[in-house]
């Protein structure tokens, strides 16, 4: 398929200037240059603005509840691990909400991608702060300015155990979509956490701002490091972009004897046809 064949027919609504867009071409310029059919793709979206992703590719789609993105990606990828499954949610969504599942599933190193966009905002619900929004700054729901620390989503990775982990930039497009390439051809579960700015609620965090602190990480970097890694995700100065961390691990379908070999929809034991399941 290529890039364009991946639209739904669906026109966006995300607001004009919104780092979403980026986002939505660097998936699908991905899936198109790795010629993987919109018919093997399962997107799960999780509830905010990125989670409108799924409404606007062609491929299987499943929007979750908030926070709940990773139980889903889980028992599809465990029922048929032959599918590429890509999952897109917030940082609320997934640093909020679905903190406890996504921990466990970088445990597990399931074979899934999950693109966390990051604005440090509730978009969606008009500009709340999120887990990641900086100490001190005022919002809707901290008129007085946060007072807690904000969370390092990359930190909390790798101290978990991903075996891929990688930031990307909404305003650097191409360079994003090499990320994503990579982390869908990553044999285990991929971190991709991407700048995106929210241009309506969350203009602490504009493109200016990145614009400014941004780099790409040199091609000799070595992405087996973990030190080197930690110093990456714990720099505040400047913001780099790019594989961080990638080391190989089995995954856990390919440690269960019961599906290693073949998945459970070739077994028979889950039927293809959904109204074949339900009648029986
Ligand atoms: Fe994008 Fe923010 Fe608008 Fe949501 S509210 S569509 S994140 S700019």
């Amino acid at each position: 398929m290529k890039a364009v064949e991946f639209n739904s027919g669906k026109t966006p609504n995300w607001c004009p200037g919104c780092g979403n867009f980026a986002i939505w071409n660097a998936i699908k310029g991905a899936l198109a240059e790795l010629e993987i059919s919109g018919k093997d793709i399962v997107n799960i979206s999780g509830i905010g603005c990125s989670g409108k992703m799924l409404n606007y590719l062609r491929t299987y789609g499943f929007h979750t509840l908030h926070g709940r993105t990773m139980p889903v990606a889980t028992g599809i990828k465990l029922t048929n691990h032959k599918l590429t499954v890509l999952v897109n949610g917030g940082d609320g969504d997934g640093y909020g909400m679905g903190m406890g599942h996504f921990i466990h599933a970088i445990r597990r190193n399931l074979n899934i991608t999950y693109l966390i966009h990051n604005n440090h905002v509730y978009g969606l619900t008009t500009g709340q702060a999120s887990p990641t929004t900086d100490k001190g700054l005022k919002s809707k729901s901290t008129p007085h300015g946060v007072i807690d620390e904000p969370l390092n989503g990359l930190f909390v990775s790798l101290s978990a155990g991903a075996t891929f982990i990688a930031r990307g930039y909404s305003g650097d497009l191409e360079h994003l979509k090499s990320i994503i390439k990579a982390g869908i051809i990553h044999n285990g579960f991929s971190h991709i956490e991407i700048l995106q700015p929210c241009v309506t609620f969350g203009k602490h965090y504009g493109y200016e701002y990145y614009d400014e602190r941004v780099y790409r990480i040199a091609d000799d970097y070595n992405p087996g490091n973990f030190e080197e890694a930690l110093k990456l995700i714990r720099k505040k100065d400047k913001i780099a972009l790019g594989i961080i961390y990638r080391i190989d691990r089995p995954t856990q379908e390919e440690q269960l004897p019961q599906i290693k070999d073949k998945t459970l929809i070739d077994q028979g034991i889950v039927k293809r046809d959904i109204s074949a399941m339900l009648k029986s």
